[in-house]
């Protein structure tokens, strides 16, 4: 039995620190409403010491959005491992975001994934398909490669933590979620490549989906076989959705 986890991406945003406090307790205060549910909020690194202050790490886990592989060095403007120790236990790697905006590539991911791996974080794989990938047919390819090169660090999956999210990169942000069957289809195929890697650990592994989820489309894609939550950008900005996302995740 996997439980659901729901990771709320905040991305840059709110814009102050007293709206992520306030964002942070409410979905704290949501999160211990539905304890069957793992609830994880992913702030701004600047604010993962106050937000970690503010909830303490009852009914809710808190996550970074990426790291550096690297413990420590000149790597300007980056967050190392060490330094998310105490404060985060999960870790966002690979979103398409850093991909396009900050030249992120496979293989860095799975350096960020085995760093995070050593270092006790969970990593979540954010791995998905773009637009024009999707129209020539590639979803499956794509979602493959990323995938295995992902995780091409580890030697196992057990005790590893790990959670991938299928995020197509057309879904996010765009009002446009892929359905549940697209998402299942490929959440299946993610659940193949697992167990080819370690049989024993894939059924123990949560796969998310990402991309324009909200209050009404998370049931039916939570009730997809191979879909186990989410992770959630834009919604977990607004707690009454945010709520509600974890609601239908616990009722799933
Ligand atoms: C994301 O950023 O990971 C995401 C899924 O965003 P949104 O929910 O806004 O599509």
């Amino acid at each position: 039995m996997r439980i659901p986890l729901i990771a709320g991406n905040w991305k840059m945003n709110p814009p102050t620190l007293d709206e992520a406090i306030g964002l942070a307790r409410a979905a704290r205060d949501a999160a211990v409403e539905v304890p069957g549910v793992i609830t994880v909020i992913c702030p701004p690194t600047i604010w993962l010491p106050d937000v970690a202050g503010a909830v303490g790490s009852a009914g809710i886990a808190i996550g970074a959005q990426t790291m550096h592989h690297e413990e420590s060095g000149a790597f300007t403007g980056e967050t190392s491992p060490l330094m998310l120790a105490g404060l985060a236990s999960f870790v966002i790697l690979g979103h398409s975001e850093r991909r396009q905006y900050d030249g992120e590539t496979d293989e860095g991911v799975g350096r960020k994934v085995a760093s995070a791996v050593v270092h006790g974080l969970r990593p979540i794989a954010a791995v998905g398909e773009r637009a024009d990938e999707r129209r020539a047919g590639r979803t499956a390819t794509v979602v493959d490669r990323q995938l295995r090169t992902a995780l091409a660090g580890l030697d196992r999956l057990a005790g590893t933590g790990l959670v991938v999210a299928y995020e197509p990169v057309w879904a996010i942000g765009t009002g446009d979620a892929a359905s549940a069957d697209d998402a299942q289809r490929v959440a299946s195929q993610i659940r193949s490549i697992l167990r080819e890697i370690d049989a024993a650990a894939a059924d123990d592994i949560p796969i998310q989906y990402g991309g324009s989820v909200t209050a009404e489309n998370a049931a039916e894609l939570f009730a997809q076989p191979d879909i186990d939550g989410a992770l959630v950008g834009g919604a977990s900005l607004k707690p009454v959705a945010f709520a509600a996302i974890l609601r239908a995740a616990g009722t799933g």
